[in-house]
């Protein structure tokens, strides 16, 4: 699978007020390296406030990078993006409902991206228009709906044919299912993977639903307080966990299918650091329950492993650490 996005070295850091005349900055993604093959569905999941929305964002291009870089094959994205490079990745959004204009129809709402970036003659948008929300299963009765008149279901529908009116190779899709019922966010994640078969669209799926997850993507990365701790084929992470964090996340989990003697089982003490105070070394060490001394004194390697790769001192088999 050929590579479609990169992102290098990636640092987003936001200021944030400390107190009534102090502000400071907080590193919300710290130095992050990770590519999207073209046509794969790459799930990102993290416990909420770990960074995941905001390497969204700066994939999309909605936050600046502070250092580091995307890539768009093989292209450097500049900071300021050409509505040309603009429109080829498109984000998808956990509430639709506040990203719809409350006084438009369906149709002018498609037609709007269609106008504007020409992507068909004018005298086609309408035929267009009922294209696109024929692809996301909807129908004429919908086209002159206002939001409110839609279900949640049907506002996310429309919102992923907006998504597709400019013809983006690339979709980021954060939380896109988290406000749905469950048999509403089945039928959309049926609809992104069969809008991944039938357009070849590249998807970066974000979602604190690991069994989602699982369901949907090819692979997937985990993230903890700015960084990347795992990443690897779906199919092989949540079998072979290599990181004591992904090992906690599954085993809360529900699975008839997943079968490991995990020692790390006992859940996870407290909340997540802040991002103002990252803890020295392994940033995970002051709730991983395997912690050993050298975790709190340096940051752990990079370990690759078939197709899998681990940022830990030790190396992990069904629960037990072996020296690297
Ligand atoms: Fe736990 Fe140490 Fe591995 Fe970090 S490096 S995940 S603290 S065992």
């Amino acid at each position: 699978m050929s590579e479609l996005v990169r992102v290098e070295r990636l640092v987003v850091d936001f200021p944030v007020r400390t107190g009534l005349l102090r502000q400071r900055r907080v590193r919300a993604v710290d130095g992050i390296d990770l590519e999207l093959g073209r046509g794969e569905i790459l799930g990102l999941v993290g416990e909420s406030g770990c960074g995941k929305s905001t390497l969204a964002r700066a994939i999309v291009g909605l936050a600046p990078p502070s250092a580091g870089r995307v890539l768009l094959d093989g292209v450097p994205v500049p900071a300021r993006r050409p509505p040309g490079m603009r429109r080829r990745i498109q984000m998808i959004y956990q509430d639709p409902g506040s990203s719809l204009d409350p006084r438009r129809t369906v149709s002018q709402t498609l037609a709007e991206p269609l106008r504007r970036d020409r992507t068909v003659p004018a005298g086609q948008v309408g035929l267009r228009t009922r294209e696109l929300l024929e692809m996301v299963g909807l129908g004429e009765r919908q086209a002159h709906a206002l939001p409110r008149e839609l279900s949640g279901g049907q506002r996310q529908r429309v919102a992923i044919a907006r998504a597709l009116a400019v013809e983006p190779e690339v979709l980021v899709a954060d939380e896109a299912v988290a406000a749905l019922d469950a048999s509403v966010a089945g039928s959309v994640l049926n609809l992104l993977s069969d809008l991944r078969e039938r357009l070849g669209l590249t998807v970066l799926f974000i979602s604190h639903d690991l069994a989602t997850v699982r369901g949907l993507c090819d692979r997937v990365a985990v993230m903890y307080l700015g960084s990347i701790v795992e990443e690897g084929p779906v199919a092989e992470v949540f079998a072979r966990p290599g990181h004591p964090y992904t090992r906690v996340l599954l085993d809360a989990v529900p699975s008839r299918h997943r079968r490991r003697s995990g020692t790390v089982a006992r859940g996870l003490a407290g909340e997540p650091p802040s991002p103002l105070r990252v803890p020295p070394g392994c940033r995970f060490h002051p709730r991983c329950p395997q912690a050993a001394e050298r975790c709190g004194e340096a940051e752990p390697p990079e370990v690759r492993r078939d197709g899998q790769r681990v940022w830990c001192h030790f190396s992990w088999r069904d629960g037990q650490a072996f020296e690297l």
